[in-house]
């Protein structure tokens, strides 16, 4: 390995020993740069690898709120603003009981790359909450998110820092934040936040376009490879915001979804999802996937038993993880290839583990890497930002272009950077190496901040 490069890795390893996830993410990125470091002494000339293993600021903060029992409860909120090399802090929220420090560097980490694979003009960070929407009340989370925001306020704003959805985070939450930002305020900013309902100023598609984003690319990804998505078998993983919208394009573009999932298990529907049915149980009822079963009794529901998700056992052309981080391991990966998948599409965020890619890569599986396949929803919420700044609508379809164009052009950098690195066909390091190189050259730029 180049000898910068290790040192970094090494470096980074000593400072922060108790935060896997992130460590994971720095080794991800800088292992696949060695084609373009070893080409110039100037990234190890500027320091550019020692700062972008460094985050700008760290907020973390107490959030105190009160259950419907009347019982205080306690918990942490965090705001990692990664870069602003490129634009304002932007960068999603998630709460869940897993969130930690870890988590969060390695989203926000992630998010600077994916930001600038966009081409728009937005910097990059994570924030969140170990808080558990699930199975609070709306006044019990509506009170949360209002104290969340009581601190988080005078971090944030549109020209500093744009929080969006993640985990956990959708609509409703998103809602209550603005309303409380507004308040504390005394003025309309609405490009402070995205996700927004289209009834007080969201973008139309935005729901959509992480889900959608993800099928552009894997349209553009198999087309280079002279295959399409017309009448393939898919598999998703998740049933949230990502994999239902994923799910929506892939039957759009021809093809039959027959698995989804949620934490405690999967569905499997040979005849293919009834999409309706999902979005009952998660974004109306907010229930359990199993419940599918009520309205689909020749389908069948697999119990999460062990720390494998049952759904990659499932025979699939392509499969979508678009639940969570490290979702896919290498047992995953074999049982897929052994199943005969021909391509992989990452919609969550590090969902597949370094060693799984590696497979997947070595067994010539095509391999869309998260930073460039799910950056349609950051791009959406770019252009909600700009229609906020214009106080101006566009059309769904308007939108939806507008995110095709987005993601066609994602593919084409990666597969270019990848082209010139002499590793053709492997998007991972091309998307790696594309985003790094506009990092880089703003960070030379822009003197030693
Ligand atoms: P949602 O909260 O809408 O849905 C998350 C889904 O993943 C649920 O089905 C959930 O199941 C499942 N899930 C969450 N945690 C786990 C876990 N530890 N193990 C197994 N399943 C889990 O989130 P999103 O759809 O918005 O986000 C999904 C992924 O996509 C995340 O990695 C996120 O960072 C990424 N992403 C999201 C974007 C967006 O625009 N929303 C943009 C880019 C990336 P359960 O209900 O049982 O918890």
């Amino acid at each position: 390995m180049n000898s910068y490069i290790e040192r970094i890795i090494k470096e980074a390893e000593k400072k922060n020993n108790n935060q896997p996830e992130y460590i994971q993410a720095v080794k991800e990125v800088l292992t696949s740069l060695e084609p373009i470091i070893n080409l110039n002494n100037k990234y190890e000339k500027n320091a550019i690898l020692e700062r972008m293993v460094e985050p700008e600021r760290i907020i973390m903060f107490r959030v105190p709120w009160v259950d419907d029992s009347g019982k205080i409860q306690i918990n942490r909120g965090y705001r990692v603003q990664y870069s602003s090399l490129i634009g304002p802090y932007k960068g999603g929220l998630r709460f869940h009981p897993s969130v930690n420090l870890s988590v969060m560097k390695f989203l926000g980490f992630e998010q600077i790359f994916k930001n600038a694979l966009t081409g728009l003009p937005i910097g990059g960070a994570k924030g969140g909450s170990d808080f558990n929407p699930k199975g609070k009340s709306d006044n019990e989370v509506m009170r949360f998110c209002q104290s969340f925001m009581t601190e988080l306020y005078r971090h944030i704003g549109q020209d500093v820092d744009v929080p969006a959805g993640d985990i956990g985070v959708g609509g409703r939450e998103i809602g209550y934040l603005f309303g409380q930002y507004k308040r504390i305020k005394n003025a309309y900013e609405g490009g402070v936040l995205t996700g927004k309902s289209v009834c007080y100023g969201g973008s139309l598609a935005r729901t959509e376009a992480t889900g959608y984003g993800l099928l552009f690319y894997m349209r553009e990804m198999l087309k280079q490879h002279d295959n399409s998505m017309q009448g393939k078998i898919v598999t998703i993983s998740g049933s949230g915001n990502v994999a239902i919208y994923a799910a929506q394009k892939a039957f759009q573009m021809g093809a039959t979804v027959v698995a989804m999932s949620d934490s405690n298990g999967c569905i499997y529907d040979e005849n293919g999802i009834d999409l309706d049915c999902v979005k009952e149980i998660k974004e109306v009822k907010r229930g359990r996937i199993k419940e599918y079963l009520e309205c689909h009794q020749d389908a069948r529901y697999f119990e999460k038993t062990g720390n494998n998700s049952p759904i990659w056992g499932i025979k699939t052309d392509i499969a979508l993880p678009c639940a969570t981080q490290n979702e896919l391991t290498l047992e995953d990966a074999k049982q897929l290839v052994a199943n005969g998948v021909i391509a992989v599409g990452e919609g969550a965020n590090m969902p597949t583990t370094m060693d799984a890619i590696e497979y997947f890569l070595s067994n010539d599986v095509l391999f869309a890497p998260a930073k460039a396949a799910n950056a349609g929803g950051v791009a959406t919420s770019a252009i909600e930002m700009s229609q906020n700044s214009m106080r101006y609508y566009y059309t769904f379809e308007e939108v939806e272009k507008k995110l095709d164009t987005i993601m066609t052009n994602i593919f084409k950098e990666c597969k270019d950077a990848a082209d010139e690195a002499g590793i053709s066909g492997n998007y991972v390091a091309g998307a790696n190496i594309a985003a790094f190189k506009k990092l880089a050259e703003a960070m030379i730029a822009q003197g030693l901040v």
